[in-house]
């Protein structure tokens, strides 16, 4: 799967907002946007006030970016949520919660979305015990997300588990921190999500 390898602070500072995607950097004052909160580019600082339909592709771009998925899957994703029971909008943000390397992130065992995609990528992960490559898998309610046994002893995942010690997982994942791993105690809703996401904005675009 394709994926965006240009640089990362780039797109926060054409979104206008963190989006977490260098890990520990992002808290310091060395994060990009803290230094220069304008969009990239020779006009950056004169940007005008965005219309309706700006405004609707920027809330999609950057949900798109925060969660490092490109146009297709993204697109597959909505509409997944659009035939899933319930608000468009909410199915769509859980759906993207439940990806692997979100589940990664969010349980503590990377610093950023793109940590976590590399690190299930490398085969470091087990789902329900069975070794597991593919960031984009969707995680079910019991499933359990785990730290391969072959993979502990690692230098990288030593100190990710150190940072692990300090960090706190939404309740829809009960983490043992002990034995590196997660169970789905249950789907995450909306509330669970704290990023600032607009998704009636997303719905709007893909409904014109
Ligand atoms: Fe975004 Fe992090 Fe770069 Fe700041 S340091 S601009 S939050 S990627």
């Amino acid at each position: 799967m394709a994926r965006y390898t240009g640089p990362a602070c780039k797109l926060c500072r054409r979104e206008g907002t963190k989006l977490f995607l260098k890990g520990d950097r992002c808290l310091t004052g060395k994060c990009a946007l803290e230094r220069r909160n304008t969009a990239p580019g020779q006009h950056g600082a004169n940007t005008k006030k965005l219309k309706e339909y700006g405004m609707q592709l920027r809330e999609k771009e950057k949900t798109k970016r925060y969660y490092g998925v490109l146009e297709r899957q993204f697109y597959n994703y909505f509409k997944e949520a659009d035939r899933t029971k319930g608000m468009t909008g909410e199915n769509l943000i859980c759906l993207l919660e439940r990806r692997l390397d979100n589940v990664v992130y969010r349980m503590g065992m990377a610093a950023s979305h793109k940590e976590a995609r590399q690190l299930v990528l490398h085969g470091h992960f087990t789902l329900n015990g069975k070794n597991v490559n593919i960031p984009s898998l969707i995680v079910k309610a019991g499933d359990v997300v785990a730290v391969k046994e072959s993979s502990r002893s690692s230098e990288k995942i030593k100190a990710l588990a150190d940072a692990l010690a300090t960090k706190t997982a939404p309740k829809w994942l009960d983490v043992n921190k002990d034995a590196l791993s997660c169970k789905v105690a249950t789907l995450p809703a909306r509330d669970d999500v704290d990023f600032e996401f607009n998704e009636q904005l997303i719905v709007e675009l893909y409904s014109k």
